[in-house]
């Protein structure tokens, strides 16, 4: 399983293109065990963390399975909050952008109408919290007549959270001739009912040990400083590295609006 590579599992240029300049240069063992299934159009349920590459497993095989002349939903992503939709649709925007694949996402507690007019227009993917995509459906707003795949992303989320029987109401809507990937970190019984009767009887499961070989490499170091020298090593951190985002993180809201102050002083905000 050692030093695959995307191009192993017969991804087309044009992904792979993105793929380099999002600097994936090597599938995550959740990728590597995912992407073949996936693309061969099987139903799988995956055990897997958050962190571990698991947008990319099923994001990859939606944009190589997208028809582009096609301007209703191809795919549907359900995932139980609208941080994690918006994460979606940007990782899977970047994937598919040589494509030119268009994600729309659509959550509670904003526009309606902005969405049904976002939906209205060609939407290849859409990626949603389970009310609001109920209410569209429910609505006529979001077309699912040419899905052939959905994904239930942190299924075990979208239970704690109450909406099993919204994500059961929105599968009824789905054409039967489909593909379900259920993603989860855990797999309490609820959920693996789900998987039950929702998907083929032929799915495949695949579980990720939560081992560190299993999240993507992410570098971590420290620098000892005394309180006065913080601010210059600030600078010096900042000038060095030049991060496109950082967070930094303080111990009071004093000491955040003394950062801020500075940094916005040294113009670097
Ligand atoms: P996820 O589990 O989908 O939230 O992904 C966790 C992080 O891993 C995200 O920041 C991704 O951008 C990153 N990632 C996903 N796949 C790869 C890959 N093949 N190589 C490097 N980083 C990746």
């Amino acid at each position: 399983m050692e030093n695959k590579t995307f191009e192993t599992f017969g991804i087309s240029p044009e992904i792979i293109k993105a793929l380099t300049s999002l600097r994936y240069y090597s599938p995550t063992p959740v990728q590597e065990e995912v992407l073949p299934l996936a693309l061969k159009k099987a139903d799988i349920i995956v055990e897997s963390q958050t962190g571990s590459g698991k947008t990319a497993a099923f994001g990859i095989p939606l944009c190589e399975d997208v028809v582009w002349e096609e301007n209703k939903p191809q795919a549907l992503i359900l995932v139980p909050t609208r941080e994690l939709a918006l994460q979606i649709q940007e990782e899977i925007m970047n994937i598919g952008r040589l494509k030119r694949i268009k994600v729309t996402a659509v959550f509670g507690k904003s526009s309606f109408k902005t969405q049904k007019s976002e939906l209205k227009q060609k939407s290849h993917i859409v990626v949603g919290t389970p009310g609001r995509v109920l209410e569209h459906l429910k609505e006529g707003t979001l077309s699912v007549e040419k899905v052939r795949t959905v994904v239930l992303d942190e299924a075990d989320e979208m239970l704690h959270m109450g909406f099993i029987d919204q994500v059961e109401a929105i599968i009824d809507y789905l054409p039967k001739n489909r593909q379900t990937m259920l993603f989860s970190a855990t797999m309490p019984p609820e959920v693996a009912r789900l998987a039950t009767f929702y998907m083929r009887e032929d799915r495949v499961s695949v579980k990720m040990d939560q081992s560190p070989d299993n999240q993507p490499r992410i570098y971590q170091s420290y620098i000892r400083v005394s309180e006065e020298k913080k601010n210059d090593v600030l600078i010096d951190l900042l000038t060095v590295a030049n991060p496109e985002a950082a967070i930094i993180f303080c111990n009071t809201k004093d000491v955040v609006d003394d950062v801020d102050a500075f940094l916005a002083k040294k113009g670097l905000l």
